[in-house]
């Protein structure tokens, strides 16, 4: 049984020509970049160069660049062809290297078992049927000792008003449609999965957006966006 919903990859499908366009849809993600590559790089002793890291749906490589930027070996899986055909293009463009792939961190945890120092799963959790699934491939790829991060949105009254109201009706921030509240992930299931996973829980964060001053944090709230740090 594949853990894909083609229904979400065709979204994201439809919207890869945008990945590098930091006014998109993806501004989000771009935002929040720098912040997120910082907290991943700092809880792996402040340096990324010469660790070896699988970036699980990676889109159009946004976080996988910078990573790469920072010395790391990086390779990069995602379901979404177009998405992995735009991030190839813009690797012309960085010239850096990350060796993209479509395959499913299932089945790619079947060959590469503990070959990562470091495994991210950002903003994907939320798009996949079984989260379970795809953290369990995580703790497999990753090496006895390494680094497990992994990100989504909380799931409670506020992530509806603030993640889906809000940033998709009321700041248009995102396309309507694109999170489904059912999907959202609370920091209790995720720890859940994570422990049955055989991860221990280093740190768990919050990302907060202040529509304001439209500036993104990571601060002690986890009740909308949130970034985990687990170890083997
Ligand atoms: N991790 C990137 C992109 C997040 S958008 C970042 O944070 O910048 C979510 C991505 O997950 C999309 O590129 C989508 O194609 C991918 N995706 C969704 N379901 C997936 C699955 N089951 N396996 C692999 N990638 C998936």
């Amino acid at each position: 049984m594949s853990n894909v919903d083609f229904e979400e990859i065709n979204k994201f499908a439809a919207l890869a020509s945008r990945w590098w366009d930091k006014n998109s849809e993806f501004k989000p993600l771009h935002d929040i970049n720098p912040l997120r590559l910082n907290y991943i790089k700092e809880r792996c002793d402040n340096t990324l160069a010469g660790k070896k890291i699988l970036d699980v749906g990676c889109g159009g490589g946004i976080l996988s660049e910078a990573m790469a930027i920072e010395g790391a070996i990086v390779s990069g899986i995602d379901m979404a062809e177009a998405g992995l055909e735009v991030a190839k293009l813009h690797l012309l463009e960085s010239g850096l290297e990350v060796d993209y792939q479509k395959i499913s961190v299932e089945e790619l945890a079947k060959t590469h078992a503990g070959q990562f120092d470091v495994v991210t799963c950002l903003e994907m959790l939320e798009h996949v049927p079984d989260p379970s699934s795809i953290i369990k491939a995580c703790e497999t790829l990753v090496k006895p000792g390494g680094q497990v991060f992994l990100s989504t949105i909380n799931r409670n009254t506020k992530s509806y008003l603030f993640a889906i109201i809000g940033a998709e009706y009321v700041l248009k921030l995102l396309p309507k449609g694109t999170h489904d509240w059912d999907k959202f992930i609370q920091p209790s299931e995720m720890d859940e999965d994570a422990r049955k996973a055989g991860l221990t829980l280093k740190n768990m964060i919050g990302m907060t957006y202040n529509p304001f001053t439209k500036i993104y944090k990571l601060e002690d709230d986890v009740s909308v966006n949130y970034l985990c740090h687990y170890s083997k």
